[in-house]
């Protein structure tokens, strides 16, 4: 498969040559058409294999349509990779007018607040700092989002993320679009799977 056979808006296309990206990789070419179509994936990928375009270029299409603010929340385990993450939206969003931020622990929570407020269309962020924005930030909701991705879920469980994750689960809309990454396929995998996604169709590369 190649980008050009993925019915891409030309906005999208164009950041995925500025990015010099030839053609999709394995995960993408797997996971992309599945995407598109509206379904929930569960991806076992590892970093490196391209599993951050796989979920960010199927959400900016949608976003493109819509352009509404707080379309979609990605989990990430880590600071660094939620800010990877947050840089990769940004570079494939970059000719569509994208905005997102990345809300990690151990930064301020008023300057945080303060980019939430700004309504941005994507928010990259650790579980438990986002879950604090979520219970004590006034005005701060995600009662319109329409995707969820969860980053390196083995990692955000093996981390203790667990909690946090349930508790997001449990306020954010269930009506909405999952997408679940995960280099391992684990049992408390396959139970954050069963509360979080719906039919969803498993692609491994
Ligand atoms: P990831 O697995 O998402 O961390 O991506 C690993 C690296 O592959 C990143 O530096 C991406 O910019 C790069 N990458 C992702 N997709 C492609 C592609 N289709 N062609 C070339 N490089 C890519």
């Amino acid at each position: 498969k190649t980008f050009a056979q993925l019915n891409l808006v030309p906005e999208l296309m164009e950041s995925i040559q500025q990015m010099k990206y030839t053609k999709p990789t394995p995960i993408q070419s797997e996971a992309i058409p599945y995407a598109l179509e509206g379904k929930d994936i569960i991806g076992l990928a590892v970093t490196g294999s391209g599993k951050t375009a796989a979920f960010a270029i199927p959400i900016l299409q949608a976003l493109w349509e819509s352009q509404s603010p707080y379309f979609g929340l990605v989990l990430a385990p880590t600071r660094e990779l939620a800010y990877q993450i947050k840089e990769t939206f940004d570079a494939l969003g970059s000719s569509m007018g994208v905005r997102s931020v990345c809300i990690v622990g151990g930064m301020d929570m008023m300057d945080q607040a303060r980019d939430l407020m700004r309504k941005p269309h994507i928010v990259v962020a650790t579980p438990g700092r986002i879950m604090d924005h979520l219970e004590h930030t006034k005005g701060f909701s995600l009662k319109s989002l329409q995707y969820l991705v969860m980053d390196e879920a083995d990692r955000l469980l093996d981390m203790d993320f667990g909690p946090a994750l349930d508790k997001i689960l449990k306020i954010i809309p269930t009506k909405r679009t999952t997408y679940l990454f995960s280099a391992t396929m684990t049992n408390k995998i396959e139970k954050l799977q069963r509360a979080s996604l719906q039919n969803p169709v498993r692609v491994a590369v």
